[in-house]
């Protein structure tokens, strides 16, 4: 068996106010997290590029997480400021000491949960969030070779839209896809799309791009709103609205999108081809589309940096005349 810290050098993370080697970050088992998964997460890109690493969409990332914690009850533990700059100091602390090299892609994950108290159902009283962030490399797939999907039933509770920690629903439909050499379970409620085990789907028909309205049954992925920019950007036309079973059966194009794999095409669902059986072209306008904004905003990212770089280049001369 693998410890977390037979990985050498180990990742450094942030545990409530402290940076620690990853095997040596513990919270109490009283924790609420652990006893009833009463917490939220999020998971943000951190795109290395020439001269640095920007993350992508993270004001984006960091509304919806103030979103998770404002429907839980939890007063968010930072503004979007200190959200930025404690992301910067755990990427720090792994460039120098993790592993993390600076031209390797990486993942922020962010956890708060309620924190630690007597067990009771109720919120108590007067306690602090537990807040945890790690910062770990991104290894994108392959995005030119299909994935194969499998279907189910969605089951889970009706608060999709919560970013919540309590995931046993997503991990039984990700373990229903491992099971079947599946990339991931594609999930209908009565007979209608609602999302991956850890994905937002897209149907492809006549040219036109489809997705379930946003809503409590899925989680609005940051990738929603920014495909629906990109389908603008190409000329794409795009519909929000109920797609049933059948529907999705018959696509041209499905398509999965999440942080850690931006845009797949399904080639296969269930054992049968998906339209031609290979990726189509709505796949790869909109996977170009998102190659493209990408490097926008790593420009722009960078663009900035000189910018300050010159600010400070300038006060600490006036300070040496
Ligand atoms: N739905 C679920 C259930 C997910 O877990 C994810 C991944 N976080 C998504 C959708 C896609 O969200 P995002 O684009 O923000 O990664």
């Amino acid at each position: 068996m693998t410890a977390v810290s037979d990985v050498s050098p180990e990742p450094i993370v942030y545990l409530n106010g402290e940076l620690v080697p990853l095997s040596e970050a513990r919270v109490p088992v009283l924790d609420r997290g652990f006893i009833f998964g009463d917490g939220i997460y999020e998971v943000a890109p951190l795109y290395a590029h020439a001269g640095g690493r920007s993350a992508f969409r993270l004001a984006q990332h960091l509304a919806r997480l103030a979103r998770s914690v404002g429907k839980i009850g939890i007063a968010n533990p930072f503004d979007d400021a200190g959200w930025r700059d404690l992301i910067d100091r755990v990427v720090a602390a792994n460039q120098t000491h993790g592993g993390l090299r600076a031209d390797q892609d990486a993942l922020a994950y962010i956890q708060v949960t309620r924190g630690v108290a007597k067990r009771g159902h109720a919120f108590p009283a007067g306690i602090q969030p537990t807040v945890f962030v790690m910062v770990t490399p991104l290894h994108l797939p392959d995005a030119a070779q299909g994935v194969h999907c499998v279907s189910a039933e969605d089951r889970r509770w009706l608060n999709c839209d919560i970013k919540s920690v309590s995931l046993l629903g997503n991990v039984l439909m990700a373990q229903y896809a491992a099971e079947n050499d599946a990339f991931e379970t594609i999930q209908f409620r009565d007979g209608v799309l609602t999302e991956g085990s850890s994905s937002n789907v897209w149907m492809v028909k006549g040219g036109v791009l489809y997705a379930p309205p946003r809503s409590h049954k899925i989680l609005e992925g940051i990738r929603y709103g920014l495909i629906e920019e990109l389908t603008a950007e190409c000329g794409i036309r795009f519909e929000a609205r109920e797609i049933t079973e059948a529907e999705l059966r018959a696509a041209d194009e499905i398509i999965v999108s999440s942080a850690t794999k931006e845009v797949l095409p399904v080639t296969r669902l269930d054992g049968q081809p998906v339209g031609a059986g290979k990726p189509g072209a709505v796949f790869a306008a909109l996977y170009a589309a998102y190659q493209r904004a990408k490097a926008k905003q790593a420009q722009e990212a960078q663009t900035a940096q000189q910018a300050q770089q010159g600010v400070e280049n300038e006060s600490r001369e006036r300070l040496t005349v």
